[in-house]
């Protein structure tokens, strides 16, 4: 290896790239210091730029491939090393779920001290391209130009066009780089995307700005379920005239739209949560179907626009098969469903069971959970909105009975001291923790391991080309502890 230093910059030369990082960078060692890099592939030859530098690591950026790893992969979307979004794109697909599983396991092992030699194979998604329900995308009067096409401009100052229509750059608040392929979600949702787009620069509609507050059009929400439903919801800055004819266009050209929604945000920020949703054509919702567990019965889900759902649904229904294999409930048990979100899992476990309570503190989420239990004809199933360290109390247990199983799927933060505490008082025979964050679940096993043991350990891929990681972990309480 070779460095070329000048004022400005450092370029280390034929640097061999040697393992994948969390969030999606790849790792260079260079005397000993580690250089985080994105965008490459572990056996990657390339030279490195510099562009900071701390007393024990540095983050560079690839400027030349010098020789490609034999990991490589091939791409399917123009905008890869752009978007950001899916950041393993160019490694094959066995590699990724390599490097995964060996994320979870080394958590596991260094900062949860749990023995990994029962962990299985990591379970990989079946479909590794448009494997998404739910897109989002942004208008903004500013498009992200690419590095090609600023040096191609050469100084001189480039239009901005319309503006785009796509994703926000990664901590680039106001601008999107306009999307021309998106290999997430299957077609139409680049159809529909392209579509309103041309129609917005042909009639002129405003693209919103989000620094001053002005124009017209903001977002979409592109969602689909497996039974071909789609919706799409448009939300506009306010309402004007133009509104009503491109909804009537979008219609139109697309009738697989069974649901067709917009939504006036005159906020400064783009959630919606908070928002009125008007149905302008179709149902309020769409409707998934997920198969029940070793041939159960079938489970309907309304998905409202606010409606939480996993993004991967086959992925989710094989995710959730784990679980339940790994709770192997005989009938009889009482089940907590933690972090339960909509309930998807408690209703997926909620006929192999006498009964099921649910616990989530985003209330609409509940709201959901609860149409979705009656839905479904479930009679058995309670859900409470609330934060879990205040809600999971021992009056809580006794309001709603011991558990024997409690299912928990806490966010990336993990699980609050408190719940763990409440878990370790309760003494549920089992527990089966699903993690998207196999660094916390390890500080959390690690605390249960006081009165439980790790019996399986199962990664699942549900975001492919990310480096987003699903853990589930069967534990069993230690009789004589
Ligand atoms: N089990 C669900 C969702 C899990 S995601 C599914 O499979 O679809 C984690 C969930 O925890 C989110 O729905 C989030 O809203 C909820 N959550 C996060 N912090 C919480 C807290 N302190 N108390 C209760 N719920 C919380």
């Amino acid at each position: 290896m070779k460095m070329r230093k000048s004022k400005q910059e450092i370029i280390l030369e034929n640097v061999e790239i040697v393992d994948a990082a969390a969030e999606g960078k790849a790792i260079a060692k260079v005397d000993g210091m580690v250089v985080f890099v994105p965008f490459v592939v572990p056996g990657d030859i390339v030279d490195i730029k510099i562009f900071k530098k701390k007393k024990t690591f540095a983050e560079g950026r690839a400027v030349a491939l010098r020789k490609p790893s034999p990991l490589r992969a091939e791409l399917k979307c123009p905008h890869f090393g752009v978007c950001g979004g899916c950041k393993w794109q160019n490694m094959n697909y066995e590699s990724q779920l390599q490097y995964k599983y060996k994320q979870v396991k080394d958590n596991l092992e260094r900062l949860g001290g749990v023995d990994t030699s029962s962990m299985r194979p990591i379970s990989g998604s079946d479909n590794i391209f448009y494997y998404r329900n739910k897109l989002e995308y942004t208008f903004s009067s500013r498009r992200w130009k690419t590095e090609e096409e600023v040096a191609a401009a050469n100084g001189s100052p480039i239009d901005d066009g319309q503006g785009a229509l796509g994703f926000h750059i990664p901590s680039v608040f106001d601008k999107a780089l306009n999307i021309e392929h998106c290999a997430l979600q299957r077609e139409p949702s680049n159809q529909i995307r392209l579509a309103i787009r041309d129609y917005a620069y042909e009639h002129n509609l405003e693209f919103y700005d989000i620094r001053n507050h002005t124009g017209f059009l903001r977002n979409i929400v592109i969602r689909n379920t497996s039974t071909g439903e789609w919706m799409l919801v448009l939300i506009v800055a306010e309402k004007r005239d133009e509104l009503f004819p491109l909804l009537d266009f979008i219609a139109d050209k697309f009738p697989m739209i069974t649901s067709l929604q917009y939504i006036v945000n005159d906020k400064m920020n783009d959630t919606y949560g908070d928002l009125d949703v008007v149905t302008y054509r179709g149902k309020d919702h769409i409707e998934e179907q997920m198969a029940g567990y070793n041939g159960g019965r079938t489970l309907h889900y309304k998905i409202n626009p606010k409606s939480f759902y996993q993004t991967n649904s086959e992925q989710a229904q094989r995710l959730y098969s784990f679980v339940a294999e790994f709770a192997d409930l005989q009938g009889n048990e009482v089940v907590y469903d933690l972090y339960t979100g909509a309930g998807t899992i408690a209703l997926f476990l909620a006929d192999k069971c006498r009964k099921v309570v649910g616990v989530e503190y985003v209330e609409e989420a509940i709201a959901d959970a609860k149409v979705n239990a009656v839905y479904n004809g479930f009679t058995n199933t309670t859900f409470y909105a609330g934060d879990m360290a205040k809600v999971l109390t021992q009056e809580f247990v006794q309001a709603n009975g011991r558990p024997d199983v409690v299912i928990t799927d806490p966010p990336r933060a993990g699980m609050h001291e408190k719940v763990v505490e409440q878990l370790l008082l309760t003494e549920p025979r089992k527990i089966v923790y699903v993690s998207c964050n196999p660094a916390t679940q390890a500080r959390d096993l690690q605390l249960l391991a006081a009165k439980y043991q790790v019996q399986r350990i199962q990664p699942v891929d549900m975001f492919p080309h990310t480096q987003h990681i699903e853990n589930v972990v069967e534990l069993t309480l230690i009789k004589d502890k």
